[in-house]
């Protein structure tokens, strides 16, 4: 009989994987392995290094509810933000527990031995009771297809994968995407650039940011647990609110996001045909609203030519840039800020269920599943931010965490009862996922009139939860048997 080489395998050392081994740490789940692609650890701030990289969900809040830190700012940085990961491997010692350079390229569930078998780097096979994947659903980042792409001799790299080796000090740089990274690497290099192109398919909602350097005698007071949480719990619930706007009322939306976005564009942008371009066509909230200070003010500088979707790039010729008026910019440095694709490609790798079920075919129409983590035919396997589980107005972290409470309720059950396995049914998961889809028809990312990358080419809302994150993590407190078929 085949056996397991792990109870547990965790593809992906970002949050989710982390908060994937400390769940099964505190389980005593200790037979675990963290599988992670990169020859580092981390995740997203490991891997993003761009110029102004940091988040723009306060700190106290976008962190582990159970792990309290010195933050040295509201909104931490990027090299913040992985020293704070960095605490957490060591805290708990999963750098013992990670393989890195270790490339997940398929999964197989074998109904005989009731194990998945996990192919790393397209030749190694592990065997393990159950997966938990957590590859992030921002990992892998898109590249459009230029004509002339490969005649440019110029640098050229995705905001995901920065090459610091390239000096732009006095370069001419075009920068192609305008969302959440381009909105920081603008402000953070156009003091140093010879000239900066931004072309921008559509213009994007900007509120201003309000950071805070935190003091020494604030540090202080928030080391203080109790004011640390206070922080924190009236930081959730300032951004829950805005669930209000996003789906219940567009009065409240209009009134504190469109007029004040509106007021500040006009306060900031004085030149007439530049505020025009970036002035958005649809109801705010739709897309992923910016939250910068710099941003307009880099926009508008002397040395940065905007350019709208009439005059986008259409060809790159060895050292230009060439837009659809014809005109040629010569460039000395391409940046791609064009995303990921979060939606019909959450997971990258091929993941075949029982009775040969595959994944991909699964979601052909949609990817669903139920609470976003399981489905059914592919019992033992959860996905960490999988389907609907995005958040566009709170921390991604405080819907991981919920995550693990219905993963670990999962897994526990079968460990501890001596069961082989537990799958949700299909009426389950299709009953969640017609009450996801409906409550989303309510939503400013279903109709207020843009087409984000919230949506895959269903024309459906794949990356957000339609609703306030304390309802999603209600659902995952408890383990519904009812939904689930556990067998011997
Ligand atoms: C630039 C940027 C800014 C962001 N800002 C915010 C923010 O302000 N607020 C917010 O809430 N969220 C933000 N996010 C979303 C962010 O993805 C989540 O907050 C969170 O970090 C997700 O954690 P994760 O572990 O699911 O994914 P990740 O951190 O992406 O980790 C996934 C890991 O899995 C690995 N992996 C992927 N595929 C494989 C494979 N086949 N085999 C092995 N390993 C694999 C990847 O290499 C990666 O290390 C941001 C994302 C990006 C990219």
């Amino acid at each position: 009989m085949l056996k397991s080489d792990f109870t547990v395998v965790i593809i992906g050392s970002g949050f989710g994987g982390q908060c994937a081994a400390i769940e099964c740490l505190r389980n005593d789940l200790d037979d675990f392995v963290i599988l992670e692609r990169r020859k580092f650890i981390g995740g997203t701030w490991s891997q993003n290094t761009y110029p102004g990289a940091a988040v723009d969900v306060q700190s106290p809040l976008y962190s582990l509810s159970f792990e309290q830190y010195d933050w040295s700012r509201m909104f931490a940085e990027r090299d913040e933000l992985k020293a704070y990961t960095e605490s957490i491997f060591n805290k708990y010692g999963l750098s013992n527990k990670t393989r890195t350079q270790q490339n997940v390229t398929q999964v197989v569930w074998s109904e005989e031995t009731k194990l998945w078998q996990i192919t790393v780097n397209g030749n190694e096979q592990l065997y393990a009771r159950f997966v938990i994947n957590a590859s992030g659903p921002l990992s892998t980042p898109v590249t459009p297809l230029i004509e002339g792409q490969d005649q440019f001799e110029g640098a050229s790299f995705h905001t995901n994968d920065w090459d610091h080796s390239i000096d732009l000090k006095d370069k001419n740089i075009a920068i192609i995407g305008s969302g959440a990274s381009a909105a920081q690497v603008i402000p953070a290099i156009i003091d140093n650039v010879k000239s900066l192109h931004v072309f921008q398919r559509t213009p994007h909602w900007v509120l201003p940011r309000w950071d805070i350097v935190f003091k020494p005698w604030q540090r202080k007071l928030l080391r203080v647990k109790w004011i640390y949480s206070l922080l924190r719990t009236v930081i959730y619930w300032l951004l829950e609110f805005r669930v209000l706007g996003f789906k219940y009322s567009r009065f409240i939306l209009g009134l504190l996001g469109t007029r004040p976005a509106k007021r500040y564009l006009q306060s900031t942008v004085n030149d007439d045909e530049l505020r025009q371009k970036l002035t958005p066509d649809f109801t705010i909230g739709c897309k992923r609203i910016i939250v910068s200070s710099t941003l307009y003010p880099a926009l508008a500088h002397d040395n940065t030519t905007v350019h709208d979707k009439d005059d986008a790039v259409v060809k790159l010729t060895n050292n230009a840039v060439v837009t659809s008026q014809d005109k040629t910019i010569p460039i000395d440095v391409l940046v791609y800020s064009t995303g990921y694709d979060a939606t019909d490609g959450i997971i990258s790798y091929s993941v075949e269920g029982r009775n040969g079920a595959i994944l991909s075919n699964v979601w052909a129409d949609f990817p669903r599943a139920y609470l976003g983590t399981s489905i059914p035919d592919f019992p033992n396997l959860f996905i960490v931010t999988g389907p609907n589980t995005g958040i566009g107005h709170t921390s991604a972290i405080f819907v991981i965490e919920s995550q693990m409470r219905y993963i670990m309720n999962c897994i526990t059950k079968v460990v501890q009862e001596h069961k082989s396995t537990i799958e949700v049914t299909p009426n389950a998961e299709d009953k969640y996922t017609s009450m996801i889809h409906s409550e989303m028809e309510k939503t400013v990312w279903y109709d207020g009139g843009c087409d984000s990358w919230y949506k895959s080419k269903s024309g459906k809302v794949i990356a957000m939860f339609p609703g306030f994150s304390f309802n999603y993590r209600r659902m995952c407190n408890r383990l519904n048997l009812n939904d689930h078929i556990i067998k011997d």
